[in-house]
């Protein structure tokens, strides 16, 4: 009946992959790149990416090649 737990029980957010594994297993939070601390055990499927999560991962250069563009500067 309780709705306080906040909104970071709507959103998916990014966490490493590996301590989503050791959350997995003992059931501890871990730490989200947005900063919220979260337990990761439910079908992140269910829920929208976390947009503070997401502009911090894209913002650390996950594929970011495509910005570079003057690497090949030898047509002309
Ligand atoms: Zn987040």
């Amino acid at each position: 009946m309780s709705h306080g737990d906040g909104d970071h029980e709507r959103y998916a957010h990014y966490v490493q992959k590996d301590k989503i594994m050791a959350s997995a297993l003992d059931g501890t939070p871990v730490v989200a790149l947005c900063g919220k601390v979260w337990v990761p055990g439910r079908d992140p499927k269910k829920y929208p990416v976390c947009p503070m999560c997401k502009e911090i991962y894209e913002s650390m250069g996950a594929g970011g090649d495509k910005d570079k563009g003057g690497k090949d500067g030898n047509k002309k």
